[in-house]
This record gives C-alpha cells, structure tokens and sequence, in this order.
C-alpha cells in the first residue's frame, strides 16, 4: 500500500477490523448522541469516528488502516481495483460497512448496495494518508470538510503523487469558526502538527461536548496553538476526549524538539565542509523550513525535489507561521532536477532552473540535499565522497525487521555515507498527554492511534480504551476530580 504510506507520519501495521463489525446493526438506529469507532483502535492511524446524534452523522477523518490484516490481502503487487476499490476493501472487512457512505463507482456491484449518502458531512483533521486517504472511496456529494490550508495541501498532493482524493463537495473552515450540521456543532481548533494546518475539534452534541485531538504535539513552531486548544477543551467540561496516543507505551525512541533538531543540524554542517544530505517527511514542512534555515546559517541552499518544491509553492498564500522557503526566491530552496524520460506537468516550472547531479557533486559544500528515498538512484550519480552525512529526519523505524529501513541501511553503506538520526515526532509524549488529560478532566478518555490504549488506564477510571465498532454514548455529567 505504498501511496497509503505517503506522509502519514508514524503510520506501522496493527489490528484492523474485526469480522464482528459486518454484524453490528445499522448505525442511524441510535437516537441519542453516540460515538463509535470505525478505526484507530489498536493502531496508529487510520481514525474514522463516526458521531450521531438523533438523525444526524458525522464522520471525523477517514484513512486506512495500516493493519496487517491490509498486507493479508492487499501488498504492493496487489491492489483493490480502481473500478470498485471499496468493495475490493469491504470482501476482506478492511473499511467499515456503512450504508449511504461509499459512492456508487467505488462500491461497483458490491454486496453493500449504494444509497443517497447517510453521512452528513466528513471533517478531516490534516492532510496525512491515515487521516485522509480513503476519502477517494466516499460519495462525492457528502460535504467534506478541511482547513483552507489543508485544501490547498490535498490540491497539491493529488496533482503531484499517486494518491487521489476523488471529487467532493469540498468546504473550507476557518480557525476556531462554529460549523452546525444538524444537531452538532464543530469547533475546528489549530494544532502543531508534522504537517501544517493540523486541528483538532470540538464537537457540542445535544448531550454534551467531545473532543477530538486528531494528530499534535507541542514541541514545534506552533506550540502555542496546541495550547489555545486544550485551554478551550477545558472549558467544554467534555463528555468525552479522543486522544491520540501515538507515543504511549514503551518508546524507546529519540526524540528532539524542532530547536533540538537545528542545533544538532547546525553542528553538523559546522564539522563537515563538503555535501550534505537530508531526508524528510515529505510534507513536514517545518522541518523543510529548518533544514533551510540550517543550511542558509551554513553558507548553503536547500536543494529538494520538484515536489517539494511545488507543494511549497502550492501552500504559500496559506502558510503563517514565518517565511516560507520559496523555490524561485533569492533565499529559497533550490530544486534538484533528475534525470527523467517524461516529467509531470507540475515538475515542468522547475526544469529550466534545477540543479544537476553534476553541479550538486562538483560544489558539494554549496549544498544540503534532501533526497526522497524513492530518488536514492540519484546517489549513483552523485557518487557523493565516503564520509558525507546523511541526516536522517524522520522517525525511527517501528521494527527491526523494516525492509525499507534495511534497503536505505543498504545503500548508506555502499556509498559509505555517515547516518545522522535527528528528528523532532509529530506527537506529543506520554507524560505530555497524561497532563493534557489531567488539565482538561473530560469525563471518559477513549485513546485512539496508539498501540497501547492500555497504558491510559494509569491515569485511572475515565480511561475507556474504545472497541472497535461499538456505539459509545455521549454521557454528560460533572468532569473527573482534580487529583
Ligand atoms: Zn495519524
């Protein structure tokens, strides 16, 4: 499921659907405000949540599950047809079988009929593929709600990969703007995020307040937003907060802030004269914008790949939080042009300009390089000298037997390159979210996107590690006690 795994930061196989799901009774038979959980059970990533109140349905993000039981089936060989790809998902149980959701060429002829859409509107919480990524298999009339930046983000990343969202009633939300539909009203809140323009909602039913976290952290550049958020969820008194729990558990696994990272990239390029490579989340674009940043410090330019660039260039008129790295600017990035039969229209503004190999290996101390790994071919080229850092910015893998992992571990070591790990996680750490959830004092927790929702019960009885399918009532009443 390779597009799947396009910037869906820290996304790693787990449980997927449980057959029971096919045998739940219809969802819409629920009168009072219900919660139920489509997916992020067990997992990290692949959050759909579906909220009802009396005749009205919201969806909350819907991605795939990184589940194992996706690799089963489907493998990188193999993939659901592009003719009927939710019922090709709905044979093995891989998406939730909900009526009026699926458009009519995705379900094709599948068991699950087509109905006028049952969901009254979907918001996503940010652009990462677990969060956004089966938007494609949805029925276009269903309005689906984004951020304006985040719209211009999934613009961006369907004209310039593999990954296709379909055609929708797309509507823009602003920051902390009220959206009523129907019954419930949604709250979109700002949150720092390894993608920008992440939120996190507030969610009033008729019986009272749930929050959903979507993906955060507050340990980058919009710091400040995560907190505005939390302040605001606290004073909700919700019902029931859905917290992301990507960090929870063990995780033995290093991480910096995004200060933390510039520093240690500071340091690097101060003790190596000669060309440097990066490699990054590809829409982490803050740490684009400090790799860019170390690198202007250094006396160099940032050089990425026409996508990068032109997904930077797409999110400009959207991006707030300081200057942008613009390609075509005096002290923007530069743009690496590889060898190509065609290139994408969307390339196409950037070859007349782009840096070859030859330049980038002739003038190696000119640059810091961020190569995706999928440009790795170029390294053949560019026959960088024994030695060169490879600043490793994404997370560790999840598992030591990571193919991908090996393979890049591969071509380091025949081009002897030296492996730097820095990275700062789109997620908040364990202790950071037991204080969240200490501050705000819903009455029940569920965590979702974690492997290890049973780790929140240390925070005692409002933890409710969810089940996959179930309806969970919205219960109102007074908040935990402080403890
Ligand atoms: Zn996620």
């Amino acid at each position: 499921m390779s597009s799947a795994n396009d910037g869906g930061e820290d996304a790693r196989p787990s449980r997927g659907f449980g057959e029971r799901l096919k045998t739940e009774p219809p969802y819409r038979a629920m009168r009072r405000p219900t919660l139920t959980f489509l997916g992020g059970v067990h997992e990290i990533g692949g959050n759909k949540i579906l909220v009802e109140d009396g005749p009205d349905r919201v969806l909350f993000d819907f991605g795939p599950s990184f589940s194992p039981r996706w690799e089963e089936y489907y493998v990188n060989f193999l993939q659901p047809r592009s003719t009927s790809p939710a019922k090709d998902l709905l044979e093995f149980g891989l998406v939730p079988r909900i009526e009026g959701l699926y458009s009519r060429e995705a379900l094709g002829d599948a068991d699950l009929a087509w109905k006028p859409p049952e969901v009254h509107a979907i918001f996503i919480s940010h652009a990462h593929a677990d969060h956004a990524g089966h938007l494609n298999l949805v029925d276009p009339s269903i309005p689906v709600y984004v951020g304006e930046g985040t719209r211009e983000l999934l613009r961006a990343i369907d004209s310039s990969t593999a990954m296709k969202y379909g055609d929708h009633d797309w509507r823009t939300f602003a920051d902390r703007a009220p959206i009523r539909v129907g019954r419930i009203e949604v709250v979109p809140f700002p949150v720092d995020h390894s993608v920008p323009f992440a939120y996190g909602f507030l969610i009033r039913t008729s019986e009272g307040t749930i929050v959903y976290t979507g993906d955060f952290r507050h340990h980058g550049p919009r710091a400040s937003d995560s907190h505005e958020f939390f302040r605001a969820a606290e004073s909700e008194h919700p019902a029931g907060l859905l917290i992301e729990g990507t960090r929870a558990g063990p995780d033995t696994r290093r991480n910096l802030t995004e200060n933390g990272v510039r520093s240690e990239v500071d340091r690097l390029l101060g003790r190596h004269p000669g060309l440097a490579l990066a490699c990054t989340y590809p829409r982490d674009v803050d740490r684009l914008t400090t790799l860019h940043a170390a690198a202007q410090a250094a006396g160099r330019k940032l050089v990425v790949s026409a996508r990068t660039a032109y997904l930077l260039a797409s999110i400009a008129g959207k991006w707030t939080s300081g200057k942008l790295p613009l390609p075509g600017t005096p002290d923007g990035v530069e743009v690496y042009q590889r060898k190509k039969k065609r290139y994408w229209e969307y390339e196409k503004p950037y070859l007349d300009t782009g840096l070859s190999a030859t330049e980038v290996r002739s003038h190696g101390e000119r640059y810091l390089l961020a190569l995706d790994l999928s440009h790795f071919p170029e390294l053949i080229d560019l026959r960088p000298p024994r030695g060169t850092p490879f600043i490793h910015s994404m997370s560790e893998p999840f598992s030591e037997d990571d193919v991908d992992d090996k393979v890049m571990h591969n071509w380091l070591d025949h081009f002897g390159l030296e492996f730097h790990q820095m990275h700062a996680s789109g997620h908040a750490s364990e202790g950071e979210l037991f204080e969240i959830i200490r501050s705000i004092r819903p009455r029940r927790v569920y965590p979702i996107h974690t492997e290890h929702p049973e780790a929140f019960r240390a925070i005692g009885p409002s933890a409710h590690p969810p089940e996959l399918g179930v309806p969970y009532p919205v219960t109102p009443g007074s908040p935990t006690p402080r403890d």
